[in-house]
């Protein structure tokens, strides 16, 4: 699961009204459950107001004619996590809804903050859990994000109590010591695990787990959770389990797409060569499709999954949609396509497919307002051409998708990921900017904050996205390696943003995100010291679009030297930076860092 940190806002106004009215003739209509034969749907304030044959609607109100085309209830992908761009690319590939299962509170709570404000209607509707239930060192806590861990089941009701207060819309809880893939972590005892199901119940929350193994589902279900976030894929089904999470009323999120990616097959690669989907996915989110988890000292097998489900067909258990995005061989959006696909081949007819992705999930997590094309209900749409209730590779020709009424302006999306991409192909075909042969940036030993090469060093904070951040940079005495200056950074980092900053940022071009050629170096390097705190390196690509990737690095009372392979950052060669910056955030406060002889090597 791969992080990235948002540095504009996420929220593009798609404009405060949601009175969008329109009446859609003609087209085949899959309703959360079956297909009706062509009908009219008539859409008034962003909600549904009537379905129909030949509606009698005002003479004015704008007509789409769909004949031929299929309209389905947006969908819903019931296992992500939602972080920087995840619920814009989420909404231009169809899904109007994601159920995130893991994230970092602040970013849920200013998306739902925006949310409540009617904003955001080009994203992804949120519903979140926040962070999730874990052991010390288990599952979910190499990512970065600080996680509150349990150690006993004494702990359970104050630490759903602190995720209800937070904002969580259920509880994550996750069962995995790793053993599935042949590693050891630690992880939740059956006592804690049990603890956890029972308090989110007391307040009225679902409890849906994270599993690894086909024991630690038995476990989860005997505990009483409401739904699987994964299905296992270490061994093959015993054939009363679909019959055992029947007889509980649980649903399961298999997530075949990201157990493709465990098994080391890319999940995502096909999708990156559809000419459907390809012109909406950035450089980066291809990169990721086409990768599968590192190689793991036992192979599980997705097949496994693949007759989980069969399985769970036909003992009649709730099968979710899920992607599990942004994992490898995922992307937000684009992933779901392949989650259908795969359900599929495991033996779900299409309708039941399309269900799994719409009603299924709406009935599962209680969404009563919407997952199905019904009056009253929310006016999230996506429009197919063809008939995907036959094909479901047909719900990848997408027409239009609108949230609450309002269309997705999926035009100006393409044409700006197609910029990009031109950008870095152009920037892959020219020479180093002259004065970065030699690698030095800066050793500040003019006094100044000027670059060898490119932009110069300048102040850069989160006050363009919105945030109250601020920095400051000087040119200090005591330089690293006996040097005469350094360069200093300070400020102070508000903490309102999920994804704050303050610091200074430099472009190698010579325009500030102008990408260049860097492929010949390889590295990174510079020394830091500081007030002992944790600070970033981000970079920008064109390829990458607006969400820079990002390393970490300590800076304490002595210099010390850094090197970080550019691959560290998204995978990137190098052959299209666009910006490279030394910030301080997102925890909020004060903090002063040094840097000094910035290198690309
Ligand atoms: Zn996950």
């Amino acid at each position: 699961m791969a992080f990235y940190l948002l540095l504009s806002a996420p929220a593009f106004l798609a404009g405060a009204n949601n009175s969008h009215s329109f009446v859609i003739r003609n087209a085949r209509v899959f309703d959360g459950h079956k297909v009706l034969s062509p009908a009219d749907v008539w859409v008034e304030d962003g909600k549904i107001k009537a379905l129909g044959t030949s509606l009698k609607v005002p003479s004015d109100l704008k007509t789409i004619d769909a004949s031929g085309d299929t309209l389905l209830p947006g969908l819903i992908d019931s296992h992500t996590h939602a972080w920087g761009d995840a619920l814009k690319e989420a909404e231009i590939f169809g899904v109007t809804t994601e159920l995130d299962m893991f994230t970092d509170a602040k970013y849920m709570r200013q998306i739902k903050k925006e949310q409540a404000e009617d904003k955001d209607l080009d994203l992804a509707d949120l519903r979140s859990a926040g962070t999730l239930a874990t052991a010390p060192g288990g599952h979910g806590t190499e990512y970065g994000i600080q996680v509150p861990t349990l150690s006993s089941p004494a702990e359970a009701q104050a630490w759903v109590d602190a995720r209800v207060a937070e904002g969580s819309d259920y509880i994550k809880i996750v069962i995995d010591d790793a053993s599935a893939y042949g590693g050891h972590r630690p992880t939740l005892s059956n006592e804690t695990l049990k603890a956890l199901i029972d308090a989110a119940h007391k307040r009225g929350k679902l409890a849906v787990v994270h599993i690894g193994t086909q024991r630690d589902a038995h476990d989860a279900i005997a505990a009483g959770a409401d739904g699987l976030a994964h299905l296992f894929s270490d061994s093959a089904p015993t054939p009363d389990f679909a019959r055992f999470v029947a007889a509980h009323h649980a649903f399961v999120v298999p997530t075949l797409t990201v157990l493709e990616g465990v098994g080391g097959t890319a999940s995502g690669a096909s999708l990156t060569t559809d000419a459907r989907l390809a012109p909406y996915l950035t450089g980066d989110d291809i990169g990721n499709l086409k990768r599968s988890f590192p190689k793991f000292p036992t192979a599980p097998s997705e097949k496994y999954a693949e007759q989980g489900v069969a399985q769970l067909k036909a003992a009649r258990v709730p099968v979710l949609a899920g992607t599990d995005a942004p994992n490898p061989g995922t992307s937000h959006g684009a992933s779901i396509h392949r989650e259908l696909e795969l359900l599929v081949r495991s033996g779900l007819t299409p309708v039941e497919a399309l269900a799994a992705a719409t009603s299924v999930p709406a009935t599962a997590f209680h969404l009563d307002d919407r997952g199905t094309i019904r009056p009253g209900k929310r006016a999230d749409l996506l429009l197919v051409k063809g008939d995907p209730t036959k094909d479901i590779l047909r719900t990848r020709d997408i027409v239009s998708v609108w949230k609450l009424g309002v269309e997705d302006d999926r035009a100006s999306y393409r044409a700006s990921i197609e910029k990009a991409k031109q950008e870095s192909a152009k920037a892959a075909q020219m020479a180093p900017p002259s004065g970065a042969e030699m690698g030095l940036v800066s050793d500040f030993e003019d006094g100044s904050p000027k670059t060898r090469f490119g932009t110069g060093w300048m102040l850069s904070t989160d006050s363009i996205a919105g945030g109250k951040s601020t920095g400051e940079m000087k040119i200090v005495e005591g330089g690293a390696d006996g040097g005469k200056h350094a360069l200093d950074i300070s400020g102070v980092i508000d903490g309102a943003l999920p994804f704050a900053w303050a610091g200074v940022m430099f472009s190698p071009g010579a325009e500030p995100f102008g990408p260049v050629n860097l492929s010949s170096k390889k590295n990174i390097s510079f020394f830091a010291k500081g007030d002992g705190q944790t600070y970033r390196v981000l970079v920008f690509t064109a390829s990458g679009g607006r969400i820079p990737a990002q390393q970490t690095f300590a800076a304490g009372a002595d210099w010390k030297k850094t090197s970080i392979p550019f691959s560290a950052f998204n995978g990137t060669d190098g052959h299209d930076i666009s910006a490279i910056l030394f910030v301080g955030g997102p925890a909020a406060g004060k903090f002063d860092f040094q840097v000094d002889d910035v290198r690309l090597e």
